[in-house]
């Protein structure tokens, strides 16, 4: 499912949307809340649907012929509910021609890739990427005839060396997973130009709000939609917007493969859509007091959090983004697996479990080293990442100093 990119009426008048010239804060309230998929209340209804009538058979034939997303056809092309979220999703980058939605991140990923590579071309990957994209690229692409090589996040213009005539694409993660690592976007993207190469970003930890990924000249830019966007940990969804150049291969890919998404999950997704400034800017004032804190703590060796001066490619976070999200990951002095539980399983305020980007905290032990292969994974201890969510940080951290405490006495009996 999903939209061109420019809604004009006949006379080239614009019909809503459009909104490029207004502050993101604005798009996200204005984005896709056009009136024929409104009527007279505020937010598009759910429209449930497979099928879609016509008044005549004349329609329909004149329906076959002009049948763009946006249109009326039948349900697997979605209706006003999807739509609206595509719209509201492709005027949050700036450059974008249109968004196509997908069941899951992991959909939107796998489909994505799909769209852009054929058997016997190379994909270069980086080496922070997410594990389930990962074991996607090495298990069925490779099967299907791509060759996946991993690379140094931190490699920045260095790509250039990695180049051959089958490289098709570069998928990047920025920050990486687990780890962090922010990458020079705009060298690799140069380099991409140089050689023809479609570039690849999961940009789901900015959530297209805090780096608009086709502005700063990727082609395809990939969402975890579950994460932010949604923002209350209750739906499944992902999508990907494109540059113009790449839509119309994305869309058929997408089509052929029969991806959709239910108009509840697409109405949910829009509804968080919604609040997400308010949102996000309480994150980045949750995620920086916490990660500014735990930096101090003498358990702490590390915190790997873009906005801090000790991530690795912090430069390109000042450089390239206009904030920073709740989630970041911190290293400890040394200590094991019983030191970790003690510290994360009475923790009150943190859940213990995967996602993330809701409204509520959570803690999740984590281990970089096993997805590494061209890069390997050094820390002074084990890793934790916490998505800060939209609790007080002064309760957050006195949770975490509690937790602290019972680390270091776990770690004091061994
Ligand atoms: C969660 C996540 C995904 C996958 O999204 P799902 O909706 O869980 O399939 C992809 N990329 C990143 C960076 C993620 O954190």
């Amino acid at each position: 499912m999903g939209q061109p990119g420019r809604h004009r009426k006949s006379d080239g008048s614009r019909v809503s949307g459009g909104n490029s010239d207004k502050k993101l804060p604005t798009r996200l309230v204005t984005g896709g809340r056009r009136k024929e998929w409104t009527g007279a209340v505020v937010n598009p209804p759910v429209w449930r649907a497979s099928t879609h009538l016509y008044d005549t058979v004349a329609d329909l034939r004149a329906g076959l012929k002009n049948n763009e997303d946006g249109r009326f056809f039948y349900g697997r092309r979605g209706s006003p509910t999807q739509w609206a979220l595509s719209e509201a999703l492709t005027e949050m980058e700036p450059g974008a021609h249109g968004t196509m939605l997908f069941p899951s991140g992991v959909a939107a990923i796998a489909c994505a890739l799909l769209s852009v590579l054929r058997p016997g071309d190379v994909l270069l990957m980086a080496d922070s990427s997410y594990d389930p994209t990962r074991s996607y690229a090495n298990a069925f692409l490779k099967q299907w005839g791509v060759e996946t090589r991993y690379y140094d996040p931190m490699i920045g213009a260095g790509i250039a060396d990695l180049i051959c005539d089958k490289t098709r694409a570069i998928m990047m993660e920025s920050p990486g997973s687990l780890t962090f690592e922010v990458q020079d976007i705009p060298a690799i993207c140069a380099v991409a130009k140089e050689h023809g190469i479609v570039t690849l970003l999961d940009n789901t930890w900015a959530a297209s709000y805090f780096l608009q990924a086709i502005e700063l000249g990727v082609d395809i830019s990939i969402l975890a939609s579950t994460k932010y966007i949604v923002g209350h940990s209750d739906v499944m969804i992902g999508s990907v917007t494109t540059h113009e150049k790449y839509w119309t291969r994305l869309r058929r890919t997408a089509q052929r493969l029969g991806q959709v998404v239910s108009p509840d999950d697409a109405y949910l997704a829009l509804r968080g859509l919604r609040t997400l400034d308010v949102r996000m800017r309480q994150h980045e004032e949750g995620g920086l007091a916490v990660g500014r804190w735990l930096a101090e703590q003498p358990q702490v060796a590390s915190v790997l959090h873009p906005a801090l001066p000790e991530c690795p490619g912090h430069e390109y976070w000042r450089r390239d983004f206009s904030g920073t999200a709740g989630l970041f990951s911190f290293v400890m002095n040394g200590g094991d697996e019983a030191a970790i539980a003690a510290l994360i399983d009475d923790l009150e305020l943190f859940g213990i479990g995967y996602s993330w980007g809701g409204y509520e905290s959570l803690a999740l032990p984590v281990d970089p080293a096993p997805d590494r292969t061209a890069t390997s994974w050094q820390a002074a201890g084990p890793v934790i990442r916490l998505n800060i969510g939209l609790e007080d940080p002064d309760d957050l951290i006195a949770d975490l100093a509690k937790g602290l405490e019972r680390y270091e006495k776990a770690a004091c009996k061994r």
